[in-house]
């Protein structure tokens, strides 16, 4: 039997068909119709499933499930509450793909979506209790317990990047002011970074690297220079590993995982990262003398993680 996953996001909708024990066989990528609204991306999704079946030659029956990972909030039967980059609201998305296309369907946020694929192949394999965090443009969270995703009772759950954890100089997109997601995100860092550069009062690196051109700075290179002991950009990685250890440091006091797995753009800056939050986490840590039982590592999918996280949402699902 095989299985097929799409990860819908708000530019491409790229979709895979996969093997039993994960493995991708077939991947197609289209532009997402956004502009056709709903229903014409129902459409697309169901095209796209029609041709990975013809590339792989097989019978319509013996695809097992579709799993569609989406950018926003949707219950367990895939109804879509909210997704902001597609400008949907309150859409039977999982209602109307089982109707075009005469398969089980299933769908979850994306981020959730990463944590099973992280849970079937990355770094949580075998893992009973595990944790996944993405660090991007924002943060999101994905959470696998007991074996099985958990996104909350309707769904809304596991928003990791929207914990309140301080106060901050300015509000987050939901609203609430103090989210880790406004200081532990590749766009908090940059956001911190300028305003120290704007002071003035500092010797840096990326005074040079940028010669004046403040929109060119990004993430990356705050961590590289923070490696390097650059004044400002370690500053920066300081205030972000502070956070980003009280957002962990919660987690392991809530669930005690026996993972929590970083991902997402700024988990590229590898062991530095996670030897940094292993230095500062055991500072909010309940349970201090103990040795620390929760492991903190780097998630290991990268690009695919969207697509083999949906397809084995149905293995997820069916158990
Ligand atoms: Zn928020």
């Amino acid at each position: 039997m095989y299985r097929i996953g799409i990860d819908l996001g708000g530019t491409e909708i790229k979709g895979g068909l996969l093997n039993e024990e994960g493995e991708i066989l077939h991947k197609v990528s289209v532009t997402t119709p956004v502009t056709d609204g709903f229903e014409g991306v129902c459409k697309r999704i169901a095209e796209l499933v029609d041709e990975l079946i013809k590339m792989a030659g097989l019978q319509r029956e013996s695809v097992k499930s579709v799993g569609v990972g989406i950018p926003g909030l949707c219950d367990e039967r895939g109804f879509v509450y909210i997704a902001v980059n597609l400008y949907w609201e309150n859409v039977p998305l999982g209602e109307r793909l089982r109707q075009i296309m005469g398969l089980p369907v299933y769908i979850e946020n994306d981020a959730t979506v990463a944590a099973i694929a992280e849970a079937t192949k990355g770094s949580m394999k075998e893992v009973i209790n595990g944790v996944l965090i993405t660090l991007g443009t924002g943060v999101g969270g994905g959470l696998i317990l007991q074996g099985r995703a958990y996104s909350g009772n309707h769904g809304l759950g596991s928003e990791l990047g929207h914990m309140i954890i301080g106060e901050n100089d300015y509000n987050c997109n939901c609203g609430s002011n103090g989210c880790l997601e406004t200081f532990a995100s590749a766009t908090a860092l940059v956001k911190y970074t300028k305003s120290l550069l704007k002071e003035g009062n500092f010797n840096s690196k990326l005074r040079h690297q940028l010669k004046d051109n403040l929109e060119d700075l990004n993430a990356k290179m705050i961590f590289d220079l923070a490696k390097e002991g650059d004044e400002i950009a370690t500053k920066a990685v300081n205030r972000f590993i502070k956070y980003l250890a009280i957002g962990i440091g919660n987690i392991i006091n809530l669930l005690d995982p026996e993972i929590i797995a970083l991902g997402g753009g700024v988990s590229k800056a590898g062991s530095f990262l996670i030897e940094s939050i292993e230095a500062e986490v055991g500072k909010y840590v309940f349970f201090k003398k103990g040795k620390r039982h929760c492991k903190i590592r780097l998630a290991e999918l990268e690009n695919d993680a969207g697509i083999i996280g949906a397809a084995m949402m149905g293995i997820k699902r069916e158990d």
